[in-house]
């Protein structure tokens, strides 16, 4: 951890002329990059308070910023007073030297002797360009203190800290923050509930910080470190994806890409089980979503879409009796059919989905009651009703989906 210091130097500062709009601006950029900034100091063009104080940052800070006093006036003391307290030399550096005269030739004015003073840099130092004006920037280290000398003028300033004293921080610290995130998949739980019963993690949790968001029939949890590499970041995010699956991982499904049918069929495939479907409101979708994943000849032989009542009765063998008495939206053709096309396809799983996705009742069933029976093995088939809301394809969808979790879960 790097705790830093801004020193602003400049009377004018002081006599509330000006407001210290460096140190805002440098604290913030700071912020970003993860550096600490514990103390903003001001002092006054003076030199036996400039010492004070830049030997006080030296003694308690690991990095110090200074902006201001670097002019060619006499009242600009930054560079001779941080010469003495951090024992460097000053020297006249050509290059700049060249660059200040030929300012003053190619704008016709008579350069003072003063004027040389912006070509003082510390020996032992770097330079960081200014690319505005006259005043360089510098970096020295002192007893494993590291400064940065920046001019007072912001435009000046702020130019030669994104071009050069950000990025230089950056290497020095290695403080290439990266990001990385992941997401957490749930089914079968409300994105208030899980929220609800996931409040003070979310609240107390800053790296990584927990978003939630809803999905079509899902909720998702993502998951965002900051971090200086992947392998920091992810490790940070395990630590809270723990504490979130110790309280809710009975509905987590899946992560990032993931999607319900791709780890249905994972499922299907390590426990070697086959599934076919019976389908009179999905039409196909619900087998669709399945045999749309590569892999999916290994559990799936097939499925029939049984639409019309008369399908329902000629090829999926469901008792004309039966629909007469309970209508084809009932729980009771469901199981049937459920039962029905386990054994048909010879599958280890049947599943089947009837209902009425609208616009309009039919038979007696208001629009968006669904049934879906599943019928696993030899045990018995568990058939639910569902009111699903929405348009008849959103109800459609809802179904496909539920149908998945069924199974999931
Ligand atoms: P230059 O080399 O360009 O003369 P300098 O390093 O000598 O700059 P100062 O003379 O202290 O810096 O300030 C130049 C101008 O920059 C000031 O008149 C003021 O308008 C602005 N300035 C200085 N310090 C700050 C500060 N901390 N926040 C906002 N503006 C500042
Ligand atoms: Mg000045």
């Amino acid at each position: 951890n790097v705790n830093a210091e801004i020193i602003s130097v400049g009377s004018e500062l002081l006599l509330g002329q000006i407001a210290d709009t460096n140190a805002q601006w440098i604290s913030q950029q700071l912020a970003e990059i993860g550096i600490n900034v514990y103390f903003h100091h001001t002092v006054g063009d003076n030199e036996a308070r400039l010492t004070e104080v830049m030997t006080l940052a030296q003694k308690r800070s690991d990095l110090v910023i200074v902006t201001g006093g670097l002019g060619p006036t006499d009242d600009d003391l930054t560079r001779d007073v941080a010469a003495k307290v951090l024992q460097k030399n000053l020297v006249v550096e050509e290059s700049i030297l060249e660059k200040i005269e030929q300012y003053f030739v190619k704008n016709n004015i008579a350069m003072s002797e003063n004027n040389r003073k912006q070509a003082v840099v510390f020996k032992e130092g770097i330079i960081l360009p200014n690319e505005e004006g006259m005043a360089q920037g510098m970096y020295v280290e002192h007893e494993k203190k590291s400064w940065i000398f920046l001019p007072g003028v912001p435009r000046e300033m702020k130019s030669i800290m994104v071009k050069h004293g950000f990025p230089f921080l950056q290497k020095k610290y290695q403080m290439n923050k990266q990001i990385v995130s992941k997401v957490l998949r749930f089914i079968g739980i409300g994105e208030s509930i899980l929220e609800d019963r996931l409040s003070d993690i979310i609240r107390e949790q800053t790296n990584p910080t927990i978003a939630p968001l809803a999905g079509e029939g899902e909720v998702m949890l993502r998951l965002t470190a900051s971090c200086q590499n992947e392998a920091e970041g992810f490790a940070f995010i395990q630590v809270v994806e723990d504490k979130i699956l110790a309280r809710v991982g009975k509905y987590h499904y899946g992560t990032n890409d993931d999607t319900l049918e791709s780890t249905v069929l994972q499922l299907l495939k390590q426990l070697n089980l086959s599934i076919a479907s019976a389908e009179s409101i999905t039409g196909g979708r619900f087998i669709d979503r399945i045999i749309s994943l590569p892999g999916a000849s290994q559990v799936v032989p097939g499925s029939i879409v049984c639409y019309q009542r008369e399908v329902k009765e000629k090829v999926l063998k469901i008792d004309e009796q039966l629909i007469e008495k309970y209508g084809t939206i009932s729980e009771q053709c469901a199981t049937k059919m459920a039962e029905n096309i386990q054994q048909m396809m010879n599958s280890t799983i049947g599943i089947s989905f009837t209902g009425n996705a609208g616009p309009d009742m039919s038979e007696n069933k208001p629009v968006g009651t669904v049934f879906i029976g599943l019928k696993i093995g030899t045990k018995e088939v568990v058939c639910k009703k569902y009111q699903f809301t929405g348009v008849r394809n959103t109800i459609r969808n809802r179904a496909v989906k539920k149908g998945l979790e069924l199974i999931y879960h």
